[in-house]
C-alpha cells in the first residue's frame, strides 16, 4: 500500500538514498532539507523514474519551518504516516574547554529535530492508527567517542526517545525505529575524512583507511545498506518490530 513519507536531510547521502528506495516501491514521498537545490534534485531524480515525490525546504532547527513543511506535505499528499528523522551533522572538539555553542548547535540538529519533527507528524499516524518512525541514530548511540561529546550525546538522547515513543504509542498500530550506522560513505563522512587529515597531516587516503578499519569488514557503508533497513522497518511485515536500534556497522557494535 502506497503512504506518504516525510524524509528529513533528504538532500543527499543517506536520507536521499532512503527517499529514492521509498518512492521505488510506490511510496509518495516529501524530500526536506535547507539547501533548495539538493531537494529539488533529488525529488526530479524520482519523478524522472516515476515516482511521486515533491520537495520542500526545511530547517530542522526551526519549529516554524518545521510546522510550514508538515503543513506542506499534507496538502501535497494527505496525511503522514512514515516519518524518517535523519538529518543530523557532526562537529568535534575536545571536551576540555568545549564550545558551548557547538554542544547547542550539536544538541539541535540531532536531538530536538527528532522531538518537534515527531511531535508535529505523529497525530497523524495516531489517527490513521498506523504509522512508522524511523530515527537514523548512529553506533554513536550506543558507545562513547573520543572529540565528539555532543553528537554522542545527542544521538544517545535519539535511542532513549525512540524507545519512550516505541512504548507511548504503541496501541495506535504505530512502530519506533532507530537505525545506527556505522560510517557510511556520503558527504558527511568526505567532511570527516578532510578534517582529520587537516589535523593529523595524514593524506585523505590514509584517513580514509583509518575510518575503514574500523569496521571488522575494513569498508565503509553504503547509504543504500542504511535505506534497505528503512524500507524493510516501513513494511507490514515488520510490525513485530518496535523500538529495536539495528546496527548497520560491519559488525563494529554488537548490542
Ligand atoms: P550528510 O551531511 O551527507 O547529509 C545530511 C543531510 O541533512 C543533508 O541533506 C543536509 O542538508 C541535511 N541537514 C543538515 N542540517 C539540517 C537542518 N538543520 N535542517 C534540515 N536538514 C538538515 O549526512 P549523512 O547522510 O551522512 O547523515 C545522515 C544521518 O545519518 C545523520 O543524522 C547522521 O548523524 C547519521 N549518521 C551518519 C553516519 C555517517 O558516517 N555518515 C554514521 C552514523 C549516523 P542541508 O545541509 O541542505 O540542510
Amino acid at each position: 500500500m502506497a503512504r506518504v513519507a516525510f524524509i528529513t536531510g533528504a538532500g543527499r547521502g543517506i536520507g536521499e538514498a532512503i527517499a529514492k528506495t521509498l518512492a521505488n516501491v510506490g511510496h509518495c514521498v516529501t524530500v526536506t532539507a535547507r539547501t533548495e537545490a539538493d531537494v529539488q534534485r533529488v525529488a526530479d531524480d524520482i519523478r524522472t523514474r516515476g515516482g511521486e515525490a515533491i520537495p520542500i525546504v526545511c530547517d530542522v532547527t526551526q519549529p516554524d519551518s518545521i510546522a510550514a513543511a508538515v503543513a506542506e506535505a499534507q496538502r501535497a499528499f494527505g496525511p503522514i504516516t512514515i516519518l524518517v528523522n535523519n538529518a543530523g551533522a557532526g562537529e568535534s572538539h575536545r571536551f576540555l574547554g568545549h564550545d558551548d555553542a557547538l554542544w547547542q548547535r550539536m544538541i539541535d540538529v540531532n536531538l530536538n529535530s527528532v522531538y518537534h519533527v515527531t511531535k508535529a507528524i505523529a497525530p497523524m499516524m495516531v489517527e490513521a492508527k498506523w504509522g512508522r518512525i524511523i530515527n537514523i541514530a548512529s553506533i554513536a548511540s550506543k558507545v562513547g567517542g573520543k572529540y565528539i561529546a555532543a553528537y554522542t550525546a545527542a544521538k544517545h538522547g535519539v535511542l532513549g526517545l525512540t524507545r519512550a515513543l516505541a512504548v507511548e504509542l504503541v496501541s495506535y498500530n504505530i512502530t519506533v525505529n532507530a537505525i545506527c550506522p556505522g560510517y557510511v560513505d556520503t558527504p558527511m563522512t568526505d567532511w570527516s575524512i578532510a578534517n582529520i587529515a587537516q589535523r593529523t597531516k595524514m593524506s585523505e587516503a590514509e584517513a580514509r583507511a583509518t575510518l575503514e578499519k574500523i569496521s571488522p569488514q575494513n569498508r565503509l557503508i553504503t547509504p543504500q545498506e542504511v535505506a534497505a533497513v528503512a524500507l524493510m522497518l516501513v513494511g507490514e511485515d515488520a510490525r513485530g518490530i518496535t523500538g529495536q536500534a539495528i546496527n548497520v556497522d560491519g559488525g563494529t557494535v554488537m548490542f
